[in-house]
């Protein structure tokens, strides 16, 4: 197929680095001489028609910058024979040969539904979260883990000089990623995720083990995934009962959207610059249905259903008939990377229950 002009949007949360991608994705196509136009806040834009033609020189000084120049939006009606209807007009009334779409599994449900009616579409994954089970590293990943521990430093400096416990919700929905990760680099106490189970009493001993040997300060982080009893944020909770079983005085602090924002590392750059220059490659070569994944550091990629279905089978979500039409080879292959993330997720948080 001869690409003369392909689309890029960027959909679901932000994430550091979108923007990167976004201009891997211009030079790359620019250099092939196809031409790039950038849809506004996602699959919302395409749906509306609401473009920017995108140059190299629109691209320039952005690899520095957090957010995303194509704004973001959750775009509903996208979901809706009517919503892919409009879509489809504004791809064929411009001429567009290709789309590539940055965001999570949302974005890439969207991706695929455009892929089955005909449009040659690449996924590729830009996430804080990194709950992509396909790819190792999604983009924004890094800078958001960055930002809550410069977040937890600070934390740690009052709460050292007070004499205090500080539990920190980090952001990851029900991926404990961030915590788990974030928790280690700032030499946490405790740490509560969702993917293994968390021993709340023998953490209190550890405190009051530590508060014996002259600790002071205190950080338990928590995933805001994981809930209490009533489905409440457990982080909530637990500060109250640390401060009743431990006599440390503990505060809560919720990060949030403050970890979203920001330049992104130069993981994140790097990243999102050979995902970007990949995913127009595998565009111009005529591929489509495809997400582009980083695996053992090298740029990997899968059939989106796959994807897709991978992440269901690593979350217990999979449906009867959802493995119908893989073949025993792929099923394999899910479970031996769902098995590894598992066993990934194991092996670092026992390091970290060690380091404590
Ligand atoms: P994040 O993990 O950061 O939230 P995401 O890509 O999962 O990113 P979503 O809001 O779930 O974020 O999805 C982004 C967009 O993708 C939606 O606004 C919608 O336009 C489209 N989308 C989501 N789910 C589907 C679906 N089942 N079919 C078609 N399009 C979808």
């Amino acid at each position: 197929m001869d690409f003369k002009k392909i689309g890029v949007l960027t959909s679901g949360g932000d994430a550091p680095g979108m923007n990167a991608v976004i201009r891997a994705v211009v030079r790359a196509a620019s250099k092939a001489g196809v031409k790039t136009v950038g849809f506004m806040e996602g699959y919302q834009g395409l749906m509306d028609g609401n473009y920017v033609d995108l140059t190299t020189g629109d691209v320039s000084n952005v690899i520095s910058k957090g957010g995303t120049m194509l704004y973001s939006a959750r775009a509903t009606d996208f979901k809706t024979p009517e919503g892919m209807e409009k879509a489809l007009k504004t791809i064929k009334d411009n001429d567009i040969d290709g789309i590539i779409a940055i965001g999570g599994d949302g974005t890439f449900r969207g991706a695929t539904d455009l892929s089955a009616h005909g449009v040659h579409t690449i996924g590729l994954t830009g996430t804080i979260d990194n709950d992509i089970t396909a790819t190792d590293y999604a983009v924004g990943f890094d800078t958001a883990m960055n930002a809550v521990l410069d977040c937890i430093d600070r934390l740690r400096d009052t709460c050292e000089s007070h004499a205090r416990c500080i539990v920190v919700e980090v952001m990851g929905r029900d991926a404990g990623y961030i915590a788990l990760q974030t928790g280690i680099a700032t030499g946490a106490i405790g740490i509560v995720i969702n993917e293994v189970p968390f021993d709340e009493e023998a953490m209190m001993q550890r405190i009051i083990r530590s508060i014996g040997h002259g600790r002071r300060s205190f950080v338990v982080v928590v995933s805001e995934g994981v809930k209490d009893e009533l489905g409440k944020p457990y982080g909530e909770r637990l500060t109250l009962r640390i401060e009743e079983r431990t006599g440390v005085e503990t505060r809560f602090n919720r990060l949030a959207h403050i970890i979203r924002g920001g330049s992104p590392t130069l993981r994140d750059r790097l990243s999102a610059s050979m995902m970007g220059e990949a995913a127009v490659k595998l565009l111009l070569d005529g591929k489509s249905d495809l997400v582009v994944c980083e695996r053992d550091s090298s740029i990997v990629t899968y059939d989106i259903k796959f994807a897709l279905t991978l992440d269901k089978m690593y979350k217990n979500k999979l449906k009867p008939g959802d493995l119908s039409g893989f073949s025993s080879a792929e099923i394999r292959e899910m479970e031996k990377l769902s098995e590894m993330r598992r066993q990934e997720f194991r092996d670092m948080y026992n390091a970290a229950i060690t380091l404590m």
